[in-house]
């Protein structure tokens, strides 16, 4: 009797190192200006996956649709529109200089606003200054910083060092919410802050327009920022009455009510939205005995599209995902042409949106065309063509990252498929719930692991190049990109295959 022909092993012989370059010279290219989710770039990368999955066999699972290859969902261009404008009695104050604003804006239309003071807006045991404050539905005006002794420490912290109150407005902007506020304004009275330079700093930054996904309502409390004259002149005082003020408090400890008598304003700060359609692309292989059960090969073919006229190619960050989940695509699609099709199914998902906040994956996951609860595991693959720092000089590696998070199965799985057929250095670092980089939160993966769904997570860690213009194809490393997305092959081949399916069984952090 002839021994039994390892299949999985020939048909990995096709995802190899040209094939993985053919792809990503393209995906790669500036002619794809860099991919930007919404973009022409991203629209045309899509286009081509979608014609890979097509002439390798794939079919498209759209339900109903011309286009079936293709998700198709809207996300919005939001920017500041012009003529933004603050004034007080007659003084007229200046956007971007007086004033900006970050996150949303109730103000289309001038508005006259009229906001209550809630000193340093904090709230915690034994500190309110929301004590006998109503100010649900209204506009809030808060002073920046916290009670702080002589010698610079904190007074509300056991140890003296700053609170979260003093170090991010955020935390201020999330109890005004609380309380129900409709929006905050927020000053600094530090003499040590320069609100003119912090503004010229963060104007480019505010005007670049930014892409969210639709939704109901903002995630964020619209908040504004005041130069301090702009703020003592709606407070009716001066800088010596209001360090009078402050200073009170830090020496009591205490809020303190105080005497300012609060000026009407007029506001208008026009949030325009402009909605733009992006799209996750699908290839399907549908499974023969087990085909109602779902593995996902996901990667992100969007990326940071051009920035001062540079293109960012994002060739690792994933033109590398992305031509190795379509390379996988024609290995599996050609071993089903040939008998040896898989016995689950296979969704391939090149997803867009990743770098603007992982948009393609979490539509996908609330739209999905596969139930989440037959969905066995998403293999993700996300920068897989470079070496990181810590690795220089090393044998050949790649990072897995949560893959015993929801079923210690698929981390033994991938151990034995890795040991049988690749021999990479597995890399658990980012495992650990103490990393500060997160990274188990930060690609894809994740919006299947928050439905239960057992993931792994393949990575070659941050180099120079991640996020820059210089992370370009002529820096790939097409060896170890080839063994890499070949463990992926290898561990969904056998997923698709095995008797059982892979069971959630544990929840680790
Ligand atoms: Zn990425």
């Amino acid at each position: 009797m002839a021994a039994a022909t390892d299949w999985s092993a020939k048909y990995a012989e096709m995802v190899n190192a040209e094939r993985l370059r053919t792809h990503l010279a393209v995906l790669a290219s500036d002619e794809y200006e860099g991919r930007e989710t919404g973009m022409k770039g991203q629209h045309m990368a899509a286009a081509y996956i979608a014609e890979q999955f097509k002439n390798a066999g794939l079919t498209g699972p759209m339900p109903n649709s011309a286009d079936p290859y293709q998700q198709h969902f809207n996300v919005e261009q939001v920017t500041w529109a012009e003529g933004n404008s603050l004034k007080i009695g007659k003084t007229s104050y200046k956007w971007l200089v007086d004033f900006y604003g970050l996150s949303d804006s109730p103000f289309a239309e001038e508005t006259t606003v009229k906001p209550v003071f809630a000193g340093y807006g904090i709230e915690q045991p034994g500190y309110s200054d929301y004590a006998g404050l109503d100010v649900a539905g209204k506009d809030v005006l808060i002073a920046l910083g916290e009670p702080t002794a002589p010698d610079g420490k904190a007074l509300l912290s056991a140890d003296g060092s700053p609170t979260k109150w003093g170090n991010d407005y955020r935390a201020k902007a999330q109890m005004a919410a609380q309380k129900g506020a409709r929006t905050v304004f927020f000053v600094s009275f530090d003499p040590n802050t320069n609100f003119a330079k912090q503004a010229a700093r963060l104007g480019p930054f505010i005007s670049r327009p930014t892409t969210v996904m639709v939704t109901e309502k903002p995630s964020r409390t619209p908040s504004f920022f005041l130069a301090p004259a702009v703020a003592l002149q709606l407070l009716g005082t001066n800088a010596a009455d209001m360090k009078a003020y402050l200073a009170k408090i830090n020496q009591t400890k205490q809020p303190v009510a105080s005497k300012f008598k609060v000026l009407p304003m007029q506001v208008k700060a026009v949030r325009k939205r402009v909605p733009l359609e992006t799209e996750n692309v699908l290839g399907f292989i549908e499974g023969s005995d087990k085909k109602e059960e779902i593995i996902v090969l996901s990667a992100h073919h969007d990326h940071l599209g051009i920035q001062n006229g540079v293109v960012f190619n994002g060739a690792d960050d994933d033109g590398s995902g992305t031509s190795a989940i379509v390379t996988m695509a024609e290995a599996f699609a050609q071993a089903k042409k040939d008998g040896h099709g898989p016995r689950r199914s296979l969704l391939f998902l090149s997803v867009t949106g990743e770098e603007k906040g992982l948009f393609g994956s979490e539509y996908y996951s609330k739209n999905p065309v596969f139930p989440m609860a037959v969905t066995m595991a998403d293999l993700n693959v996300d920068m897989i063509g470079r070496t990181d720092v810590a690795h220089e000089g090393k044998p050949d590696y790649v990072y897995v990252i949560g893959s015993d998070k929801l079923a210690s199965e698929l981390k033994v799985i991938n151990e034995a498929q890795n040991k049988q057929y690749t021999q990479l250095d597995l890399d658990y670092r980012f495992d650990d719930p103490a990393d500060p980089n997160r990274f188990y939160y930060r690609s894809d993966h994740y919006n299947f692991a928050v439905n239960k769904v057992p993931v792994a997570f393949f990575f070659n860690g941050v180099h120079a190049d991640y996020h820059k213009e210089s992370d370009e194809i002529s820096k790939i490393e097409f060896p170890k990109m080839e063994k890499r997305a070949r463990l992926v092959f290898h561990l969904a081949w056998e997923l698709a295959n095995r008797e059982g399916r892979v069971v959630v069984d544990s929840n680790k952090p």
